[in-house]
């Protein structure tokens, strides 16, 4: 377990040695979760190039992070943050880095505020930021993180194949009772919590690409969208079927062929190298070719992992290329605003071959 933990901290220290840092101040919870091990609410990670670290919480988590993160220094202090600066200072750090992104302007000048008084006359050390360098490791996961995708994928689709199996999903029940047995299922399933507020769509509604389950009644003859997933070990699964309750009708059937066939296009763009901006043409084009390109209204997919949304974003606003171990999202969609929508998604590892599904639920069309 930490022996995994101190092998991130070191890819980590080695781009802090590159970018001339003495130390970088993670403060950003899921990071400091990545590089440490310890899953409570308030603790960082004071990180130095040359070895050394230091971990903080407060004295809520004296016990647990004793536990979790035995082979660190551990420094116990109602202002984690603020003390582990002080530390870096005694300590002789003449280059902080810190996560801009996750500091707020409050937070930044308690910071300069600190280490000014820290250096106690002496150099106060320069704050650089580190940007996103931990989400940028995040990205590509380790075995140990794919298996726990595997296992949080699973539970999605073994709830979603139940309750299809047992009727909860037809005509007369609510969006909210669909959205309620979904997320229980998945819990006892094994899940620690759903990734989201799972997205029940029936009707009209399914064409709105994040609608939340309200008292709408499932009828004959819609479609019903549902997206959802679940937690384990702190990773997210992510996926989406759309079915039709009863018939499915000319039009339904056509939206659907085409966002299945965009969704598979998507799915063999995923290649070691390719550009996420080509990875999101080569299903948007289908789309656009068949008159929808103004019914796709957001990007191809996402990053999951630690957070249901992160690195890499795969759209047309994206940049950067995929790389073997990243765990993604493919997930087309043709929203008809007033008649109902479609949305296809799968979560995927990319590999040097052809890419891993995670997510097994079959994508044709199903009609309950
Ligand atoms: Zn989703
Ligand atoms: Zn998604």
């Amino acid at each position: 377990m930490s022996e995994r933990e101190a092998g991130r901290r070191d890819r980590l220290r080695a781009t802090a040695a590159e970018a001339g840092l003495d130390a970088v101040l993670v403060t950003n919870l899921l990071n400091v979760r990545y590089l440490t091990g310890f899953t409570g609410s308030n603790g960082a990670l004071l990180l130095r190039t040359d070895g050394g670290d230091l971990f903080g919480t407060d004295g809520r988590y004296t016990t647990q992070a004793s536990t979790q993160v035995p082979d660190l220094e551990l420094l116990v202090d109602r202002g984690t943050v603020s003390a582990l600066a002080a530390a870096a200072v005694r300590r002789g750090a003449g280059r902080l880095g810190f996560e801009s992104h996750d500091v707020t302007v409050d937070g930044l000048r308690g910071l300069e505020r600190v280490l000014a008084d820290a250096a106690d006359g002496g150099t106060v050390p320069e704050l650089v930021s580190i940007r996103r360098a931990v989400e940028a490791l995040r990205a590509i996961k380790d075995d140990g993180e794919v298996e726990a995708l595997r296992r949080a994928c699973a539970v999605a689709d073994r709830a979603l194949a139940e309750l299809a199996a047992e009727g909860a999903l037809r005509p007369g029940r609510t969006e909210l009772q669909v959205g309620h047995e979904l997320d229980a299922r998945m819990l006892i399933l094994g899940a620690e919590a759903p990734s989201f507020e799972s997205i029940v769509a029936t009707g009209a509604n399914s064409a709105i690409p994040h609608h939340r389950p309200d008292a709408t009644v499932l009828r004959d003859g819609d479609f019903l969208k549902l997206d959802f997933g679940a937690t384990v070990q702190g990773y997210h699964s992510d996926m989406t079927r759309t079915l039709v309750l009863g018939h499915a009708a000319d039009w339904q059937q056509e939206v659907y062929a085409l966002v299945a066939a965009a969704q598979a296009a998507g799915r063999a763009a995923l290649a070691v190298g390719a550009e996420v901006t080509a990875v999101d043409a080569a299903s948007r084009d289908l789309i656009v070719a068949a008159g929808h390109g103004d019914h796709f209204t957001h990007g191809l997919g996402h990053g999951v992992g630690l957070e249901i949304h992160e690195a890499p974003g795969i759209s047309a606003l994206g940049a950067g290329r995929l790389a073997a171990g990243m765990a993604v999202t493919v997930e087309p969609g043709v929203y008809l605003p007033g008649h109902g929508g479609v949305r296809i998604e799968d979560t995927l590892i990319v590999t040097d071959d052809e890419p891993e599904l995670l997510t097994l639920t079959s994508k044709e069309l199903l009609v309950l």
